[in-house]
């Protein structure tokens, strides 16, 4: 897990609610971003790619909608909050349909919001930060994570479970650094209390045999006694 603030653009003409949520995002130790308008919005996106999108819907110029649209279609995967003050099923619907992850009604409290904010950027931790990695070269194994399939040498093409693509997502956001087993099923597994580490041992043997050449010694994959794993890349 990276150390470095994660960084949140606020998209919001309200200055009272943008002073609040600044105010509050910068205390937990964010780094925040505002934009008053659409455009400005797509700016800073292209420039800071942020962790993480506060997102009003009722905007001057473009709306919430056509950022969020927007967005998406320059592939960008951080996770988006809707807010707007309408509360209509209707904005749910095409707000989460267009790609958005979470959607909150004016008024809110900020710590049902901080809630969600904290809980989304857990989830987006298995992912790396910004566009989505689809492919990854371990050669002589090629990864395709979009299809979940491992071109292998020897044993060529070999599909990959939803499990061993998260696994490899996650290892790859945080590549070349310890990974504890706890850790694993903390954001692949989503287990928060579990202890049964067995189940991450099972899985990364199995993905070995898919992406190692010789699995007994693994190049990439590699275990780090006491500590958990590593994926070492150049
Ligand atoms: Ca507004």
């Amino acid at each position: 897990m990276s150390t470095e603030a994660k960084k949140i653009l606020i998209v919001e003409d309200e200055p009272s609610l943008i002073f609040t949520l600044q105010d509050t995002l910068e205390n937990e130790g964010y780094n925040t971003f505002i934009a008053k308008e659409g455009g400005k919005a797509i700016e800073i996106v292209k420039k800071e790619n942020p962790d993480l999108l506060i997102l009003d819907l009722m905007l001057p110029g473009i709306s919430g909608y056509d950022v969020c649209e927007k967005v998406r279609e320059l592939n960008y995967t951080f996770p988006i909050i809707m807010l707007t003050a309408r509360d209509q099923e209707i904005d749910k619907v095409t707000g989460l349909n267009i790609g958005a992850d979470d959607y909150m009604t004016k008024p809110f409290g900020v710590k049902e919001l901080l809630a969600r904010i904290q809980a989304r950027l857990r989830r987006s931790e298995t992912y790396a930060k910004g566009k989505p990695v689809n492919e990854i070269d371990l050669d002589p194994v090629h990864i395709n994570l979009k299809n979940a399939t491992a071109e292998h040498p020897e044993k060529g093409e070999v599909d990959l479970t939803t499990r061993e693509v998260e696994l490899i997502r996650y290892l790859y956001a945080n590549a070349n650094s310890p990974v504890s087993r706890s850790d694993l099923l903390e954001n692949v597994w989503r287990y928060e209390y579990s202890t049964n580490t067995r189940t991450v041992d099972v899985h990364v043997s199995k993905l070995r045999s898919k992406i190692e050449v010789n699995p007994d010694d693994p190049k990439y994959l590699v275990t780090l006694h006491g500590v958990g794993y590593m994926l070492k890349i150049s």
